[in-house]
């Protein structure tokens, strides 16, 4: 692989900054990193801000080996931008383009092709990671770190540069939208694409769905394509999940599907007020992304607007429900059913998961840890993440968070867990059971002994 001087150059330096910035924060005070954009849910400011310029950039990309080198902070907006023109893509694109990939091997990203090729961080071949003894250790020497970073959130130290796997890629995909009324159905149509990896005997790439209620489910297929009869756009004045209820089929380039949620940030665009045609026209496009949709709602969360506005329609408040969860697929037809009926957030993604089995070959082999301690998944099981973005009103004597307790408690009952970028209330016991706490110990121990870093359930669960 060549990776251009100047940019390996730049790369070194930018290390050195870094860990000179984390040598010369206070010793007693819990780092946290101070970067341009962030995709978490909990909205609570961090002391000891770590600068991390200049690891935002793709190193290389090595075409033969299909592999790339890549700083930590860079966004997959722009991983995506170097890769495609190989007529690549990373094995697994978060939905939002300001997602890192750092962020996605620590935070746990998802997309469609995770029923195939399971999360982000099981195509990282090696990372250098910056611990909390302020040493750049390589995953080669430390299989441990690797193994230990997805769910660390940043604990036991920051992926400073990763190589990660590339998959070819055509240049369009077509979709199928399938409905089905059972949520029955729609679980086993799940299952069955996961593990023959088609569906009505032709090949599926991407798979993934959405409720609207509990009557109106879609899978949506896609295969990548070297011809398209024609082209949707959902950047403009359409609205991709809305067309999911309207269309069968449909064609888009493999750019435009990889940010087909972007634009309307699912659908959460939709509070405020970008969905209408009036205001959509208005809304410069280069706007009507997820990263400006954020920081909208991180004002309202500062002025509390929306909080307001429920107390005078009679609520004892709002509570925001930011979660996805996963849950093994048959047991999804009953978290639907528990999700409408105490809940009642739609409309509500759905995408199958599966730990990834294929093994690594060339130089993209490695000691690929084959568990994830800190998330871990049965591999014989498909799961499905369950996302919902959105408010449910309390009423008079409901706890600030009753409805995302009784999420995780209902979880625990079957098999489930979540993920841990937004609100979280696990009891230390629980959470540890769930989390790989006694193994966490141990990576804390070896990489962070002088707790530089945040403790996991410190930072995820009691802020
Ligand atoms: C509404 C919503 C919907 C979401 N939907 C999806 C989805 O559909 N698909 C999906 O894949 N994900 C989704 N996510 C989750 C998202 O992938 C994670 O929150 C991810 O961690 C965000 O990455 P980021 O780069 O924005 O990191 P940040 O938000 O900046 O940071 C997340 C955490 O990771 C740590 N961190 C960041 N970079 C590094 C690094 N290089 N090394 C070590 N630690 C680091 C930070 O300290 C922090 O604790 C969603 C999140 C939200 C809020």
């Amino acid at each position: 692989m060549s990776v251009a001087v100047d940019a390996e150059t730049e790369h070194r330096q930018a290390v050195d900054a870094v860990r000179r910035g984390l040598a010369a924060l206070p010793a007693d005070a819990p780092v946290r990193l101070r970067k341009k954009t962030s995709n978490l849910f909990r909205f609570r400011g961090g002391a000891g801000g770590l600068a991390v310029d200049g690891l935002d950039h793709v190193l290389s990309v090595d075409p033969v080996a299909r592999t790339a080198d890549v700083g930590g902070m860079t966004t997959y907006e722009d991983l995506v931008a170097a890769t495609l023109p190989h007529g690549l893509m990373p094995l697994v694109v978060p939905q939002l383009k300001t997602i890192t990939l750092g962020g996605a091997v620590v935070g746990l990203g998802i997309e469609s092709s995770s029923f195939r090729d399971g999360l982000p961080h099981e195509s990282v071949v090696e990372a250098d990671v910056l611990t909390g003894t302020g040493e750049v250790l390589s995953t080669r020497e430390h299989p441990d770190l690797l193994a230990g970073l997805p769910n660390s959130y940043g604990t036991l130290g920051y992926a400073l540069r990763l190589r990660i796997e590339l998959a070819p890629v055509r240049p369009f995909v077509r979709l199928r939208h399938v409905r089905f009324d059972d949520a029955d159905d729609v679980a086993k149509a799940f299952a069955e694409v996961s593990t023959s990896r088609s569906w009505a005997g032709e090949r599926v790439d991407f798979l993934d769905g959405v409720v609207f209620g509990a009557d109106e489910h879609y899978m949506t297929v896609g295969e990548m394509v070297d011809t398209a009869p024609y082209l949707s756009d959902y950047t403009g004045q359409g609205i991709y999940y809305r067309s999911i209820q309207q269309r069968d089929g449909d064609y888009l380039t493999i750019h435009d599907y990889l940010w087909r949620w972007d634009t309307d940030w699912f659908w959460c665009s939709r509070a405020l007020g970008v969905q209408h045609p009036v205001v959509r026209r208005l809304w410069p496009a280069r706007y009507r992304r997820s990263d400006v949709y954020r920081r909208l709602v991180a004002l309202d969360r500062r002025v509390g607007l929306s909080q307001s506005v429920a107390r005078r329609g009679g609520a004892a408040g709002v509570e925001p429900i930011i979660q996805d969860v996963e849950v093994p697929v048959d047991r999804l037809p009953e978290f639907l059913a528990f999700f409408h009926d105490e809940i009642g957030i739609s409309p509500v993604w759905l995408c199958p998961l599966r730990q990834r089995r294929t093994e690594r070959s060339g130089a993209a082999q490695t000691q690929r840890p084959s568990t994830w301690p800190l998330y871990p998944l049965d591999p014989d099981l498909t799961y499905v993440n369950v996302g919902f973005w959105s408010d449910a009103e309390l009423a008079p004597g409901q706890a600030p968070d009753h409805h995302n307790r009784r999420i995780e408690q209902v979880l625990l009952g079957m098999g489930g867990h979540k993920s841990l970028y937004s609100t979280s209330s696990y009891p230390r016991e629980e959470f540890d059971a769930l989390y790989g706490g006694a193994t966490y110990g141990e990576l804390k121990a070896r990489y962070d002994p002088d707790g530089r870093l945040p403790d996991l359930y410190t930072k995820t669960v009691t802020g």
